[in-house]
């Protein structure tokens, strides 16, 4: 296995291993990363949650905390049956306890003992409802007369005059000055109208007509529309306004009241209708709804408190008592129970027995609740105020969709971290945890994988080009390799040949047979012949070598480059007329001088004689041309063999390169040459490319730099004339 392993490819080699090695771990690595990070969600998800129940559950033990004492310091108090002494003590406990808001006591009977208000029919307000007027004096009786049998309004005034004046009661004097106000009234005197009016409605007692309206609303009912006919739109706006504070105080009071409300609404609508309200009018107006909105919804959830409360308890009842000090957790000295609004809203109530050292026939309930504001504006932003949950989380208490405490940007609910239900104290409430950043953890994850996946991407293509360059290195060394092996062989089948024929030729001269002196001559032509391209070949070899270790140094000097090409081409002429070439020369008259390594030059130009010899094909033609063109001297050595295929020419400047096709492949050679010819010619500050066509031939085109400027005037001119094309 190991043995066989050894004869694979390095390719394959290389490939496996990056595999095994590299590819393989780094995806199962990718894996788990990602993994990890989905994990790492899950994890966080759990981590947010339980910290959103720690939060929960610290201001949940906070209000437990308050609320046990509240009760404890209640429990502990004195209270008497003395309603206002019993007022007056709550109100003292509540003062130290901020957490605590809507307090109540319902009575034995089962009614409203505090606080105090008007409540809906069939409440009983405290003490005695205002004296309601069922007599009257012979005075207001003989004006009534005058008034409404005779229609002598001027007697009647008078009358009602001296009925306000000897009024035996403060109610019947302000009865009669109503009487009185309505006479003048109809008489048009609005002023003294307005006047008995104005007095009726800054009176303090409680006087009710029969209906049981109170006189002090009618006073100032009837002082708007006596300023209304005045046209004072000020003061009548302004009475409208006191008619409504007042109307509002004293809600379901009597029977009236629907009717009056809609009279300050109608006549506010008529005067702005004439006139726009300024706008202290109209702020006064708005805060005096809002005032009365929110003492209608006070008053509606504490009567639907107490009934619910009433629902759960026997008030008569003294047994199952639950506060005879028998210990237990804070919270549990009392018992709670959850109102709703009309609208739904949910209330949480506390409430207890109060305690009494006195035998009574029936027991006391004081109800409270925790006061909402108070833990949204101070207890919780207090208490989460001190959490470290980390730079951008943030936690706010929701209900339903609604915020109620104040998120900078606050996103959904549905987007938090995590959201967890507040059980004991308002649990229709949510304390959710954000990332300000508004990332829920799903885009965290997402934003990781991403990063990630960002930064895997990076390594495996860095990976994948590191392997790739590997093997591109490695099918390069291969080639070399070969190319190397291939040179061996080659140069030394080159060696052998004239190595042979010079021994052949040697022995045979030594042996005496041959005494013609002609064939003597002959066989050390050859000899002497073979032992150049023997130089020839080692003189390539040695170049090559210098070149390739970058150790090839030229010795310039100003020389004469037509006298060193037509030397060397002299040298090659009889023997290629031998071959039966055409040596088609043409070369400028005159000398043109160069700064260059002779010998290096010559060594170039007989690598391309060489070439075209070699690669001639059938059409025995080399053609070497030499011209100015411009600052630079053009080569041109060209033949009419079978060219180089397009796939090959971009090779063949190459060390050790030979051609792969056609005849090109049975000439000998070893790739050197041309090798030679490109670091010769570049080192002389020149260039060489080549044109070749399949079937019709390749032409080298050197171009030097000329050494001055002298040489350009012989040389364009001879060139020109066409002199000398065979030198
Ligand atoms: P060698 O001639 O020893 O093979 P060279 O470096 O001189 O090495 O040439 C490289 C290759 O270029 C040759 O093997 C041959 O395929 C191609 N080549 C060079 N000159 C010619 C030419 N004149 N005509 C066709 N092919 C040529």
């Amino acid at each position: 296995m190991i043995r066989r392993f050894k004869h694979v490819s390095a390719r394959t080699k290389i490939l496996l291993f990056a595999f095994l090695f590299i590819i393989l771990p780094s995806g199962i690595l990718g894996y788990l990363g990602f993994r990890s990070i989905g994990n790492r969600g899950l994890s966080l998800k759990e981590n947010y949650r339980s910290m959103a129940r720690l939060m929960r559950d610290e201001l949940e033990g906070e209000l437990s905390n308050l609320e046990g004492r509240f009760v404890r310091e209640i429990l502990n108090q004195e209270w008497t049956q003395d309603i206002q002494a019993a007022q007056l003590l709550l109100a003292r406990v509540r003062g130290r306890h901020p957490a605590i808001g809507e307090t109540f006591i319902v009575g034995t009977d089962g009614s409203l003992i505090h606080p105090e208000f008007y409540l809906e029919a069939g409440v009983p307000r405290r003490g005695e409802p205002g004296s309601v007027l069922t007599s009257r004096n012979s005075f207001i009786e003989q004006g009534e007369r005058y008034e409404f049998a005779e229609l002598d309004y001027p007697s009647a005034a008078r009358t009602y005059e001296e009925a306000v004046r000897r009024a035996a009661s403060p109610e019947l004097r302000s009865y009669a000055r109503l009487l009185l106000g309505r006479c003048y009234f109809k008489m048009k005197n609005y002023a003294k109208a307005g006047e008995q009016y104005r007095i009726l409605s800054e009176q303090s007692q409680e006087a009710r007509s029969s209906d049981g309206t109170p006189l002090k609303i009618i006073g100032l009912f009837r002082l708007a529309e006596t300023y209304a006919s005045l046209g004072e739109g000020d003061n009548e706006v302004k009475t409208l306004m006191a008619l409504f504070q007042e109307l509002s105080l004293s809600p379901g009071a009597f029977e009236s009241r629907e009717f009056y409300l809609e009279s300050v609404q109608a006549g506010l609508d008529r005067v702005s209708q004439s006139r726009v309200l300024g706008k202290s009018e109209q702020d006064r107006w708005d805060r005096l709804k809002l005032e009365d909105i929110a003492r209608t919804e006070r008053i509606r959830r504490l009567e639907g408190a107490r009934l619910a409360l009433l629902s759960q308890l026997d008030l008569g009842a003294s047994q199952n008592d639950k506060n005879d000090g028998s210990p237990g957790p804070d919270s549990a000295l009392a018992s709670h129970l959850t109102t709703r609004d009309e609208d739904g809203t949910p209330h949480r109530l506390g409430y207890l027995f109060l305690p009494s050292k006195a035998a009574l026939p029936g027991r006391r309930v004081l109800a409270y609740e925790i006061d909402k504001t108070y833990v949204l504006t101070e207890l919780f932003p207090r208490l989460i105020g001190r959490e470290e949950a980390g730079e951008s989380i943030r936690a706010g208490l929701f209900s339903e969709e609604v915020p109620l405490t104040s998120l900078p940007d606050a996103p959904p609910p549905g987007q938090a971290l995590a959201a967890e239900n507040l059980s004991e104290y308002f649990p229709w409430w949510r304390l959710a945890l954000f990332d300000t950043r508004e990332k829920s953890i799903e885009q965290l994850v997402r934003r990781e994988m991403r990063l990630y996946g960002a930064v895997l991407l990076g390594i495996a293509v860095l990976i994948l080009s590191g392997i790739v360059m590997t093997l591109r290195a490695a099918t390069h060394e291969a080639e070399t390799v070969r190319l190397r092996s291939d040179f061996v062989s080659n140069v030394s089948h080159e060696l052998k040949t004239p190595l042979s024929l010079i021994r052949l030729f040697g022995e045979t001269m030594e042996s005496d047979q041959w005494t013609d002196d002609g064939k003597r001559r002959e066989f050390s032509r050859i000899i002497a012949r073979e032992s150049r391209r023997l130089t020839y070949l080692i003189d390539n070899i040695l170049d090559f070598s210098k070149i390739d270790s970058g150790r090839k140094e030229y010795a310039f000097e100003r020389g004469d480059l037509v006298k060193v090409i037509s030397d060397t081409l002299e040298a090659y002429r009889f023997y290629l007329r031998d071959q039966g070439f055409v040596f088609d020369v043409s070369l400028p008259s005159g000398p043109i001088f160069i700064s260059m390594d002779k010998d290096a030059i010559a060594q170039a130009v007989l690598n391309l004689l060489n070439n075209a010899e070699k690669y001639s094909g059938e059409q025995k033609y080399i053609g070497v041309k030499m011209a100015l063109q411009g600052a630079q001297v053009l080569i041109t050595v060209e033949d009419r063999g079978p060219g180089i295929p397009p796939s090959e020419v971009k090779h063949i400047f190459e060390k050790f390169y030979r051609g792969g096709h056609g005849p090109a492949r049975e000439a000998q050679g070893c790739g050197l040459g041309l090798t030679i010819v490109k670091s010769t010619v570049e080192g002389h500050g020149g260039h060489i490319s080549v044109e070749s066509e399949l079937g019709r031939g390749s032409r080298f085109i050197t171009t030097l730099p000329l050494a001055g400027k002298e040489n350009s005037l012989h040389g364009v001119s001879e060139v020109e004339n066409g002199q000398d094309p065979d030198r």
